[in-house]
C-alpha cells in the first residue's frame, strides 16, 4: 500500500469516528483490505491504483455521515463487477445487507441511459428507479460513485465524457435534487456543465466574474448593518454567503423573463441567516424588513410554513438593499440548513447512533430508525413511498406516459419489463424458456398465487419448478399476454403432439 492511500484510509477512519464513535471500524478496515485484494493490479484510467476510487466513494459517504453498512458497501461497490470478488464472500464476511447494496449499485450501473431513443431511455430510467427504491442507500452510493467518476472524467475519451456528463445532468443531478441533497446536485451539475455546453460554459465563466464580485461587495454592506441590529437582540446567529453555482446561473439566465440579463438576477450571491429556533426566523425576518423594504409582489416566500415538495424549508425574501439594488435574503434554522445541504442523507447521520441505546423500529427494509420523537421518521417514510411510486417520481423529473408498463423483480433482484396484465407464466417465460415449461406454481411477494394472477409493478416473483414435467398446460394460453409465452407454449405443445 502506498503512503498516500494509507493516509486516506486513516483520514476516513478519523472522519467516521467523529460523527459515529460506535461505528464498527474493524469491519470497515476489513472491507478496505477486501477491496484492495479484489482490485489488486487494477488501475484507473488516470494510472492510479483502482482502490483510490472506492476509497474516495467511502470518504464522501462519510462526509454525508452515513451508516457503517453504507460505508462498507461503498468500499465494496465495484468488487464483484470490476474486481475478482464473489458475492458469497461478501455475504460471509460482511453480511447480506452489504451484499444487497452492492447488488443494487451494480444493477443501476449496468442500466446505461444513453442513446437518442426516448422510449429506451425512459424505460431504463424507470428500471433504475425501481432498483433504487428497494433501499435508498443504493441511491446515495450510486450518486457518490457518479460524483467521483465525474471528478476524474478528464481521463476518458471525448465521447465517453459527453455521454457521462449528459447522463449526469439528465438523471443523477435531478435525482439528487429530488432527495434534497442540494450540495451533491450542484457539484454534479457544475462537473457536467463544461462537457455538455462547452462554449456556453467558457463564455459564462468569463462574463459572470464581475457580477459575482459586485454582488459580494453589495452583500457585505447589508451584512454590516444587519449584524449590528441582530447583535442587539438576544439570539445566536450565523451569516453565510453562498455563490450561485454556475450551472444554476446558466439555467436562470436562459429563462425567458431573464433573457441573459445579469441585472435581473437577484440571488447570484445569496445571503443566509441561520438561527436556532423557528420563532427566531420570524424575528429575523422582522428585523430585515424594518431595515430593508421588501420588493412588492416578488418579495417573500415562506417555505417554513409551506415546505417545498422535497422537504426544503427556509424563508426567502427579496429586499431593496443600498442604492435600490435588490438582494435575496434566506432565513432558516441550523437544522434546516443541514437538511438543505445533505437532504435525506442528513437523517441517516444519527440513526445508527440513536439505535445503539434504544430498540430500533424497522419501518421498511433498509431503514432502521428509533421509535420515539423523531419527526423526520414520517418524512422518511413519505419519501420512501414517493420514490417507490415511479409514476409520481417521474412526473417530477418530467417524464411520463408509460403508466402501462410493469416492472417485476426476480428473487435475485433482476428487473423484468412486462406489459399490463402479465401473469407469473409470462414472467417465467421472459426469464427463461425452460423455466416457463417447468413451471409448477408461483409465489408473489412470498405468497402462493393462481397462475393467472395479474402482476403489479414492484412485485417479486418466485417460480417453483416441477421436476418431472415435460409440457406446458394448454389452459395457460387463456391468460398469458406476452408474445414470447404464447409462442413458446404453442411450440412445446406441438412438439408434445408429434
Ligand atoms: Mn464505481
Amino acid at each position: 500500500m502506498t503512503k498516500n492511500i494509507e493516509k486516506d484510509v486513516q483520514a476516513l477512519i478519523k472522519k467516521i469516528k467523529i460523527y459515529n464513535p460506535k461505528a464498527d471500524l474493524k469491519k470497515i478496515k476489513k472491507a478496505f483490505e477486501f477491496a484492495s485484494v479484489a482490485h489488486i493490479d487494477q488501475k484507473r484510467l488516470s494510472g492510479e491504483p483502482f482502490i483510490i476510487h472506492p476509497l474516495a466513494v467511502a470518504t464522501i459517504l462519510a462526509d454525508l455521515k452515513l451508516d457503517t453498512t453504507s460505508i462498507i458497501a461503498g468500499l465494496l461497490h465495484d468488487t464483484i463487477e470490476d474486481g475478482g470478488a464473489k458475492r458469497e464472500d461478501i455475504v460471509k464476511f460482511f453480511g447480506e445487507d452489504v451484499a444487497l447494496l452492492v447488488d443494487g449499485v451494480t444493477k443501476v450501473t449496468s442500466l446505461r441511459l444513453k442513446g437518442s431513443d426516448k422510449d429506451v431511455f425512459v424505460e431504463s430510467l424507470r428500471k433504475m428507479i425501481l432498483v433504487m427504491a428497494k433501499d435508498l442507500r443504493v441511491v446515495f452510493i450510486k450518486l457518490v460513485d457518479r460524483l467521483h467518476n465525474m471528478q476524474t472524467l478528464e481521463f476518458l475519451s471525448e465521447e465517453k465524457q459527453l455521454e457521462n456528463a449528459k447522463e449526469t445532468l439528465e438523471i443523477y443531478a435531478p435525482l439528487a435534487e429530488r432527495l434534497g441533497i442540494s450540495e451533491l446536485k450542484s457539484k454534479l451539475e457544475d462537473l457536467s456543465f463544461p462537457y455538455v455546453y462547452k462554449k456556453e460554459f467558457k463564455k459564462l465563466k468569463k462574463d459572470s466574474e464581475k457580477y459575482y464580485e459586485s454582488a459580494e461587495k453589495h452583500i457585505a454592506l447589508i451584512e454590516k448593518i444587519l449584524v449590528r441590529k441582530l447583535n442587539s437582540q438576544n439570539l445566536e446567529f450565523k451569516i453565510l454567503a453562498r455563490k450561485k453555482h454556475l450551472y444554476s446561473l446558466f439555467k436562470k439566465l436562459k429563462r425567458v423573463e431573464i433573457d441573459w440579463n445579469f441585472e435581473k438576477i437577484n440571488d447570484i450571491v445569496a445571503f443566509r441567516i441561520l438561527v436556532n429556533k423557528i420563532s427566531e426566523c420570524y424575528t429575523v425576518l422582522g428585523i430585515v424588513h424594518s431595515n430593508f423594504k421588501p420588493v412588492p409582489t416578488i418579495g417573500i416566500s415562506d417555505f417554513i410554513a409551506q415546505p417545498k415538495p422535497n422537504g426544503y424549508q427556509s424563508i426567502h425574501t427579496k429586499v431593496f438593499g443600498p442604492k435600490g439594488r435588490i438582494v435575496e435574503i434566506q432565513i432558516r434554522t441550523f437544522k434546516m440548513h443541514e437538511e438543505a445541504e445533505n437532504g435525506i442523507a442528513a437523517h441517516w447521520a444519527y440513526s445508527e447512533l440513536k439505535t445503539q441505546n434504544n430498540k430500533s423500529l424497522e419501518i421498511e427494509k433498509g431503514i432502521s430508525v428509533q421509535s420515539d420523537k423523531l419527526t423526520w421518521v414520517k418524512k422518511l417514510v413519505e419519501w420512501q413511498k414517493e420514490i417507490s411510486d415511479p409514476q409520481e417520481f417521474l412526473k417530477s423529473v418530467k417524464f411520463d406516459g408509460f403508466q402501462e408498463r410493469n416492472f417485476i423483480f426476480s428473487p435475485k433482484g433482476d428487473v423484468f419489463d412486462l406489459p399490463k396484465n402479465a401473469t407469473p407464466v409470462d414472467f417465467a417465460y421472459s426469464v427463461h424458456t425452460d423455466l416457463g415449461r417447468d413451471l409448477k406454481s408461483a409465489l408473489v411477494n412470498g405468497k402462493l398465487v393462481p397462475l393467472n394472477y395479474k402482476l403489479k409493478s414492484g412485485d417479486l416473483v418466485e417460480i417453483i419448478k416441477n421436476k418431472n414435467k415435460k409440457l406446458p398446460s394448454r389452459h395457460w394460453l387463456e391468460f398469458v399476454v406476452t408474445r414470447e409465452a404464447i409462442r413458446q407454449i404453442n411450440k412445446e405443445l406441438r412438439k408434445g403432439e408429434s
